[in-house]
């Protein structure tokens, strides 16, 4: 490698050229999504909405004050490859960049009035040091940006690691019981309206036990922000 075909791979390291979605090379001003993914994203709006699919996801479940989710994917979906790169393959900035994109779509509306502190889904930490990061964080980042409002990523611990995919279903099952997540000792989450983000809704068995122990601490109340959700 010559020297400077060794800066254009550390430059493309920090500031990928290509989009994360379609692989189409980034022209000037765009950041991780090309204009037209961005563009083509099927956003919910579910935050204009009441009562919405996400909310209704947790009823009977968890008192929850509110929920949306940025956008659907499926199983075939282009754009599921997004949460892919943010996940797996450490594009935690793109997390952060559509955490700011999605917090902008939110402001217009009177989502964040009355939350008073942003809460990522913690991982486990043997996980959590394997990734080097947790996604969800960094998507938390980029909401509390636009927002002004703080997060907080040391109140909550996650103290059981996830399951082998062939363990998830009987998991998921008996995730309603307590335990895989425990409140900090030096929390001050008591009478806070708290706004817990995780990257991806699927079951909400994940967020659901979440809740339950940030519910631990005295008269708090929930909402709740993913960035996708299963269509
Ligand atoms: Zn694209």
């Amino acid at each position: 490698m010559t020297i400077p075909k060794i800066f254009t791979y550390l430059l493309d390291l920090f500031f990928p050229n290509n989009c994360i979605c379609c692989s189409q090379p980034l022209v000037d001003g765009e950041s991780y999504l090309c204009l037209r993914c961005l563009y083509e994203l099927p956003r919910t709006n579910l935050h204009l909405i009441a009562d919405n699919e996400v909310e209704q996801r947790f009823w009977g479940k968890i008192p929850v004050e509110k929920a949306t989710s940025f956008f659907y994917y499926s199983k075939n979906s282009p754009f599921k490859r997004i949460l892919y790169q943010i996940k797996y393959h450490g594009y935690k900035e793109a997390g952060y960049v559509l955490g700011k994109y999605a917090a902008a779509d939110l402001k217009k509306s009177h989502f964040f009035e009355g939350i008073d502190l942003i809460i990522p889904v913690p991982l486990h930490k043997k996980k959590q040091h394997k990734r080097g990061y947790n996604q969800s964080e960094w998507i938390a980042k980029g909401l509390s940006e636009i927002s002004g409002i703080p997060y907080d990523s040391f109140s909550v611990s996650r103290i059981v690691n996830n399951p082998t995919q062939t363990q998830k279903a009987t998991f998921e099952r008996h995730l309603n019981t307590d335990g895989i997540f425990r409140l900090n000792p030096s929390h001050h989450l008591e009478n806070k309206h708290i706004l817990l983000v995780d990257d991806v809704l699927t079951t909400g068995a994940t967020i659901e036990a979440c809740a339950r122990a940030i519910q631990e601490a005295a008269n708090t109340r929930i909402s709740v922000f993913t960035l996708a959700v299963v269509h």
